[in-house]
């Protein structure tokens, strides 16, 4: 049995279909134009944050919100994982309606039940919205700032990486650093090395979310390496989005080989076929790793979590 850790997972993209379709006869929504035969269903990228966002749209309280976090966590704990950082998106509880603040503590408690029933450890992670553009990240960053969680220990910023230029996001980021949080952004996925060139610059994240395509510029592999700047990849959410044609040209490996701190993660999981039990697969079966590998996998990503030293300590002690 492999010890499994996740640092790279929206919340609103871990709702199952089956619980969408439940949330969606609660709210009497038609889901049929997203999901078809319990699967969600999209082409492209701009197809899929319309399914993303119509799948998000039907949690709307905080009750429905402590459900997600606890229905994901207990699903992950069943994989063995024993920590989860979870990205959340208070734009989002404005767009349904809801306060900032029962979005945040509906997620919180679902954690706290997860937690009472199978030992899992989560934390959330603040994200700005790319393409809400640079003012509503720095929203986003200042509410977070404003009213510190104890569960929210990390900021980043989703969304199309194709829309503005990392340095207008740095107000934001600069924000949430001085606030204590750990800082991720996603970068080099749809867009080549200079996007993960320019959000070190200008974002200085200690993670990049994917950052895969650093591989097309060997200079940038090795600042990688030698700032030790973990990349949380997502091979399944990839290859589901064309990133890559497959996972034999996936540079997993070759990030890895070339001294790159790297970890294995499900993004948005349903959306993309995958869960965090099918990114360890992906991880032996593609990736040809061993057990022990796949637990200095985890190892990794529990070293690179946004969480205070007593609980790192306490979860590295497990993969011992
Ligand atoms: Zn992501």
């Amino acid at each position: 049995m492999v010890l499994k850790a996740e640092i790279h997972c929206h919340l609103e993209g871990a709702a199952s279909p089956a619980l969408v379709e439940s949330q969606a006869r609660k709210y009497n929504v038609d889901v049929s134009n997203i999901i078809s035969n319990g699967v969600f269903v999209w082409n492209d990228f701009t197809q899929f944050l319309k399914c993303y966002d119509g799948a998000a749209n039907l949690f709307r309280s905080a009750d429905d919100y402590a459900l997600l976090s606890e229905t994901y966590l207990n699903e992950l704990a069943d994989d063995d994982c024993i920590y989860s950082e979870m990205f959340i998106s208070t734009d989002h509880a404005r767009a349904i309606g809801i306060s900032e603040q029962d979005y945040i503590d509906g997620i919180a408690e679902g954690m706290r039940r997860a937690k009472e029933k199978t030992g899992i450890e989560a934390r959330m992670i603040a994200t700005g919205l790319r393409h809400g553009g640079p003012e509503s990240v720095l929203r986003a960053a200042k509410y977070i700032a404003g009213n510190p969680h104890p569960l929210i220990t990390g900021f980043g910023m989703g969304g199309d990486e194709r829309m503005h230029h990392p340095k207008d996001f740095a107000p934001g980021f600069d924000v949430a650093r001085d606030a204590g949080l750990g800082i991720t952004t996603h970068a080099g996925e749809l867009v080549g090395p200079q996007s993960v060139r320019d959000s070190l610059d200008y974002i200085k994240p200690s993670r990049i979310g994917h950052g895969v395509r650093a591989i097309e510029d060997p200079d940038l592999v090795k600042r990688l390496a030698d700032e030790q700047i973990v990349l949380e990849c997502c091979p399944g959410s990839n290859i589901s989005l064309k990133v890559y044609d497959g996972f034999e040209d996936h540079p997993f490996m070759a990030l890895r080989a070339a001294g790159i701190p790297v970890t294995l993660n499900s993004d948005d999981p349903p959306h993309f076929h995958t869960s965090l039990k099918r990114e360890y697969e992906i991880g032996a079966n593609e990736f040809g790793l061993s057990d022990v590998e796949l637990t200095q996998i985890t190892r990794t990503a529990i070293k690179a979590a946004f969480v205070d030293e007593e609980t790192r300590k306490q979860l590295l002690a497990k993969l011992d």
